[in-house]
Parts: structure tokens; C-alpha cells; sequence
């Protein structure tokens, strides 16, 4: 590499983490270092649909990337660091639910729909046209690029890495940021090249976590029609639950939409493989099929949903290696973890915003350098791993809480429809309200250990705080 240039970031995949990670780089790299090429397989960017829970936690990492005014419009409420209730928990696999608790934090949950986060990262996206954004490190988006295969000569310490696309001429860069999901290509490709990758080999592919998620938007209309003053008009967020599934509600779209997730295990399939599309579209009996029996407000919701889906849910667990020398794995190409904590997404913009203080640190050199790669990639794994670890167990065990069918707290005694007792309801839901606390942690502080790690390596020794 030539003394003074900038290095060369490409990063596949422009989901919600490949975009985040784009956008942190470029508010970071104060000094110019970088230059992003980013490489998405799709021909447009699809709007996903549905919601996404913005924590305190991501919003403070979003508001170091500038986004915080940008996104500020979208939020159910203005964001500050009061206690709020989260979710209020009702047991309803019964037809007369009732409240148990109220799951609170310090910010509470800010729910914004998926399409305006996207929207947002991409108005900041450093492209040449954009009048949103100060360029710090040059942006060129490649849409209709499908990564297949990269290639690095092993005969440089250093050596440039050249990427395969599909149809495409193939392109180089100095570091490969594989953020292209929980399919990835770059993850099956980097495994394969480790030392022993045998050992591997279950972490190639995602494992079906034998649960299905039914997913709906309901019309605000639709509901105050269906269900004159139902619950989910005014409430900010709601779980129904009732033993082996339950159901997610919260508002999104300035309240426009109540965004359903439907979280059930699939007993009608042991054998531990998902056959079948992944994401397929359903009848709205076989939804109420799943939740007959519950509580009159999850039924008028189903009610309102005229073409819901059912996604397979599939996850990537305890992978213990994100990066090698100049390849970084992020996001759910790392880490898929299931939606019970709403954290997937927040974990993976955690992973891009660690990576971009530490390329964008004082300490690392423009050019990059060999030396300085494999430190930072040394401490990506060891700082990010176990934290991603313990959110995808946390999140399993929220799961299990959620569903009523945690060991330990005396639920094994109950099935489908059965009344628990109340203090025994109450007392699982506390756990769950513990298992949210990291959702108002302090990103600044595992950016200062990352970065005095930066500074002072002597061995693998931390990992980040929160749970
Ligand atoms: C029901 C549900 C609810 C959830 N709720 C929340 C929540 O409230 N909060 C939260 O934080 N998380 C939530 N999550 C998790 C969150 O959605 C994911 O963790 C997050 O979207 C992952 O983003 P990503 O950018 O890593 O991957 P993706 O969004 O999958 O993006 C990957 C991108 O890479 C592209 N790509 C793939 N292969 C290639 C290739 N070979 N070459 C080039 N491009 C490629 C794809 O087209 C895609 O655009 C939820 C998940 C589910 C299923």
C-alpha cells in the first residue's frame, strides 16, 4: 500500500449493520483514513417491513453517527433517560386475561418502523451527492453485487483481498466486512479458510430454533373498528403470553400500525430441521389456529391481520471467532440470535461502531498496517464474541421466560390455558425486567475499554460490561 493513501473498506451486504457500519466510519474518521466500497446482492433495497425496538442504548451509538434529529421525527416519544414501562406482561392463553406486570427501564423502548431506520442510515450514507452528510470517508454504493468468493494472496503479510462478485468484474479491497446476514456468504467462505475448519462446520449454516413467528402489521382504523378501545390504541408495548407462545404488540408509525410478532414453538415438527421456505405467507386460521383458546384482544388483533406471515426462526449460536486479519464478521452473519429481546440488530450496529472507533482511532496509521489489523482484529474477537455470546443466551432464556417454560421458576406444573398463580407469574416477569437492563447501558464506556485496549494490548483480558 502507498504511504498516506487511504485504505480500502468493502463491506457486503447494505442491511440495517452493513449500512450502520458505513455511517459510523464515516463520523469517526475524522483524520480521512478510509475509503468504503459497499456491495449489496439486491437490485434495489427492498423497505423492509414491520418494527424494530430502538433501545437507549442504540439511539446513543445512532446519535454519535448523527442520526439522533434525523430520527427523532420517528419515535413514539422524545427520547430521554426517564423510566418507562417497556411492555406491560398480561397472562392471556385463557379468556379472561389480566395484567401481571410492567417490564420498565430507564428510556424505555423507542419503536420505529424498519423502513425509517433504513431510510435514515441511508440519507446518511457519505455519497458523493449527499447534502445530508460531511464527508469524511467516500462512500460508492454498488447495488446488483453478489458476492461469491474472495481470494487473498497468503504470500503478503498484507496482501490486498480480491472479491468474486456474480456476473459482476471482480473488485479489491484492504478489509472485508462481511455484514450480509444470517445466509452469509462471507461467513461460509472465512470459516472454511480458518485452520481446522472441520471444527466449524455447524456454525456454516443457521439452525432452526423450532420456533415460528407469525408477523402482521394492524391498521389503527382496522383495530378502533374491530375492537372499539382495545388495549393496543394507547398502550406503549404489550405481551401476551401463555405457555409455549406468546405475542408482541407496540405501536409504530407515529401510532398509524400496531406491529404483531406471534412467537410460537412448533410442536407438530421434532425434527429439528426447517423444511420449507423460510418465510412463507399463511391463512389467518391457521393463526388463530395457534392461539385459539387466548384472551378476545389477541384474537381481534389476529382478526386484522388479512395476510399474515409465518417465519421460520433460525439462529447463528456462540460462534467463537468474528475476525481474522483483515476479514470482520458483523451482525447476524455473526450472530443471529432470535427476536425475543429485540436486540439482534442493536448488538450488530454495537459490533460496527466498535470496529469503526478502533480503524478510526488515533493509534492506527494511514495507511493501515499489518501489525495494527491483526491487533484490531484481535480484540474484535475478544471483546465482541463473549458479549454476543451472552446476549444470544440472554435472549434464549427471555424466550423461555416469555413462553412460560423456564426451568426454576416453577412453571413445569402448568400447560396450555392453565391459571398460574399470580405471584409465580410475577415472579418470572422480574427476571425478564433484569434481562433488559443492558437495552440502557452506556456504549461510550466499551468504546473507551476498546480503545484502551488499542493503546495498551498485553493480553486478552476484558470484555464489554453489560449483561
Ligand atoms: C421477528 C423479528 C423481530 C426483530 N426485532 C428486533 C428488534 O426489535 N430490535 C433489534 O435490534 N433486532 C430485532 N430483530 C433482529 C434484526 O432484525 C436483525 O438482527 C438485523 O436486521 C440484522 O441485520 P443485518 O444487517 O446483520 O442483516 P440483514 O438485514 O439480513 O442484511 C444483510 C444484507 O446483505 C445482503 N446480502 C446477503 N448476501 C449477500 C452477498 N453474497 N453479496 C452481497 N450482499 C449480500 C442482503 O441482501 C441484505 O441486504 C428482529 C428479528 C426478527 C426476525
Amino acid at each position: 500500500m502507498v504511504q498516506g493513501e487511504r485504505s480500502h473498506i468493502a463491506i457486503i451486504g447494505a442491511g440495517i449493520v452493513g449500512l450502520a457500519f458505513a455511517v459510523a466510519l464515516n463520523a469517526l474518521d475524522k483524520e480521512h483514513k478510509f475509503a468504503i466500497d459497499l456491495y449489496e446482492a439486491t437490485p434495489e433495497l427492498a423497505e423492509i417491513g414491520a418494527g424494530i425496538n430502538v433501545w437507549p442504548l442504540t439511539l446513543s451509538i445512532l446519535k454519535e453517527m448523527g442520526l439522533h434529529q434525523t430520527l427523532i421525527p420517528f419515535f413514539d416519544h422524545y427520547p430521554d433517560l426517564e423510566r418507562r414501562v417497556i411492555f406491560g406482561l398480561r397472562k392471556a392463553d385463557e379468556k379472561n386475561g389480566f395484567h401481571v406486570y410492567d417490564v420498565m427501564n430507564e428510556g424505555g423502548a423507542l419503536r420505529i418502523h424498519r423502513a425509517d431506520l433504513q431510510r435514515g442510515l441511508i440519507q446518511h450514507l457519505p455519497l458523493s451527492k449527499s447534502n445530508k452528510v460531511h464527508i469524511n470517508t467516500p462512500c460508492t454504493f454498488h447495488l446488483n453485487h453478489r458476492l461469491k468468493d474472495y481470494t487473498r494472496d497468503a504470500s503478503e503479510d498484507f496482501g490486498r483481498i480480491k472479491l468474486h462478485f456474480d456476473k459482476k468484474p471482480s473488485r479489491e479491497c484492504d478489509v472485508l466486512i462481511g455484514a450480509d446476514g444470517i445466509h452469509s456468504t462471507v461467513r461460509q467462505l472465512f470459516l472454511s479458510r480458518l485452520p481446522s475448519p472441520e471444527r466449524y462446520d455447524k456454525y456454516r449454516k443457521p439452525v432452526w430454533s423450532g420456533l415460528v413467528a407469525y408477523r402482521g402489521l394492524v391498521s389503527r382504523e382496522d383495530l378502533e373498528e374491530t375492537y372499539p378501545g382495545h388495549r393496543a390504541l394507547t398502550h406503549p408495548g404489550l405481551i401476551y403470553t401463555g405457555k409455549t407462545r406468546y405475542v408482541t404488540i407496540y405501536p409504530v408509525s407515529g401510532g398509524k400500525f400496531i406491529n404483531v410478532v406471534a412467537i410460537a414453538r412448533d410442536t407438530s415438527n421434532d425434527t429439528g430441521v426447517w423444511k420449507g421456505p423460510w418465510k412463507v405467507e399463511v391463512t389467518q386460521e391457521e393463526f388463530f389456529h395457534t392461539y385459539q383458546g387466548f384472551d378476545e384482544e389477541v384474537l381481534a388483533l389476529i382478526h386484522c391481520i388479512k395476510k399474515p406471515t409465518k417465519w421460520a426462526l433460525h439462529v447463528l449460536d456462540h460462534l467463537d471467532i468474528f475476525s481474522k486479519q483483515q476479514v470482520f464478521l458483523m451482525g447476524d452473519a455473526a450472530h443471529a440470535m432470535l427476536p425475543h429481546l429485540g436486540a439482534g440488530a442493536t448488538v450488530g450496529i454495537e459490533d460496527a461502531y466498535i470496529l469503526a472507533s478502533m480503524l478510526t482511532h488515533q493509534s492506527t496509521s494511514r495507511p493501515l498496517n499489518s501489525e495494527k489489523i491483526k491487533l484490531i482484529s484481535t480484540i474484535y474477537n475478544t471483546v465482541l464474541v463473549p458479549h454476543a455470546t451472552r446476549m444470544s443466551k440472554l435472549t434464549n432464556d427471555t424466550g423461555h421466560l416469555l413462553d412460560l417454560t423456564a426451568p426454576g421458576f416453577d412453571l413445569e406444573h402448568y400447560t396450555l390455558g392453565d391459571r398460574i398463580p399470580l405471584e409465580t407469574l410475577i415472579n418470572a416477569f422480574r427476571q425478564v425486567e433484569r434481562n433488559w437492563i443492558w437495552s440502557s447501558s452506556d456504549p461510550e464506556e466499551d468504546r473507551r475499554k476498546v480503545e484502551d485496549l488499542l493503546e495498551s494490548w498485553s493480553g486478552p483480558r476484558l470484555s464489554i460490561s453489560h449483561q
